[in-house]
């Protein structure tokens, strides 16, 4: 009985998780951005010189109301189960795999002779877990798109042929924990590392605060990355930050713009591995992954199951040929 219990509360737990984002200053959907993208949004529809009032350029029914959007908005509490049940020990696992890291390096090198004051320490690892997570990020992404196995699973965010902001949350529980095990990665390596120069023991709260970056990041229009909002920066920036308009044109299904614009963050992976597109060098999007595959993935189960029909099949083909 208790067992049934326990499952029954990850399962509410897992339901209202998502719910909570709208107060959670760390992801995209909380309400202080909600209002700065639409002051943001604003200005793109007062610059487009729209004819239709605001609001309905905004709740846009085709795109709020799309089957796709549905698609979004189940995944939206599915994985909220997924992370309460399958993702939670991963982060559980977080901080000891740090403190692992930093025994070894004081076996391996002694006692280090250069030690950081604690708001140093803060300003290193922020700086250095921005841009490392951040690197992380675009080559998982980018593993997921040259790696056919690991691209039948990303296929379902691409599978979105509209755009809203619940559209983040459409990611196969696969591509959720793989995720989460690179950034997992990365933090304990880097709390291992300065755990390592500094003296005092610092608290797991510090890590986990929230840093200036991701706020200004969130602040600047990420909610507008998945959205009909065509939010561009000025054409030299778009190389250092990726714009909304820049990540609308990653789900693009025109094969000129496959591939391209993996980053999260920051634009300069794409520039230096030499995926990045900007603003002006695109006309138009549609998003999706072009009709003929689309009605493959036009229902939540559909998007479930398909990478797993798709690769038993390439190795049934495979089988025959040999
Ligand atoms: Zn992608
Ligand atoms: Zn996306």
């Amino acid at each position: 009985m208790e067992i049934i219990a326990d499952v029954w509360d990850n399962i509410v737990q897992g339901l209202l998780e998502p719910l909570y984002h709208f107060n959670n200053p760390e992801k995209r959907i909380n309400y202080f951005y909600i209002i700065s993208s639409l002051l943001l949004a604003y200005y793109v529809y007062y610059k487009a010189k729209e004819k239709i009032p605001f609001y309905k350029y905004i709740f846009n029914k085709k795109i709020w109301l799309s089957k796709s959007a549905f698609i979004d908005y189940k995944y939206f509490f599915f994985n909220g189960i997924i992370k309460i049940v399958l993702i939670a020990p991963i982060i559980q696992i977080w901080w000891y795999l740090g403190v692992t890291i930093n025994d070894w390096m004081e076996e391996s090198f002694g006692f280090s002779d250069v030690l950081l004051t604690e708001s140093e320490l803060i300003i290193y690892y922020t700086l250095s877990l921005v841009i490392l997570s951040d690197l992380m990020i675009y080559l998982v992404h980018l593993a997921m798109h040259k790696i056919p196995f690991l691209w039948e699973f990303h296929k379902i965010h691409h599978s979105a042929t509209t755009l809203n902001p619940i559209t983040q949350y459409r990611l196969h529980p696969l591509e959720l924990i793989l995720n989460n095990v690179a950034r997992v990665f990365v933090s304990s390596f880097l709390i291992g590392f300065f755990d390592y120069f500094y003296a005092g023991s610092v608290e797991a709260a510090t890590y986990l605060e929230i840093n200036i970056f991701a706020i200004l990041f969130l602040f600047w229009g990420s909610t507008l990355r998945h959205s009909h909002v065509k939010l561009k920066y000025f054409h030299f920036l778009e190389r250092i930050l990726l714009s909304p308009f820049q990540h609308q044109v990653h789900h693009s299904d025109n094969p000129a713009h496959f591939d391209k614009n993996m980053g999260s963050k920051l634009a300069i992976w794409d520039w230096i591995f030499g995926t990045l597109l900007r603003s002006t060098e695109v006309a138009k999007v549609r998003f999706g992954l072009g009709k003929k595959e689309e009605r493959n993935y036009n229902s939540f189960s559909k998007t479930l199951y398909m990478p797993f029909k798709n690769i038993a099949r390439w190795f049934m083909r495979k089988d025959k040929r040999s």
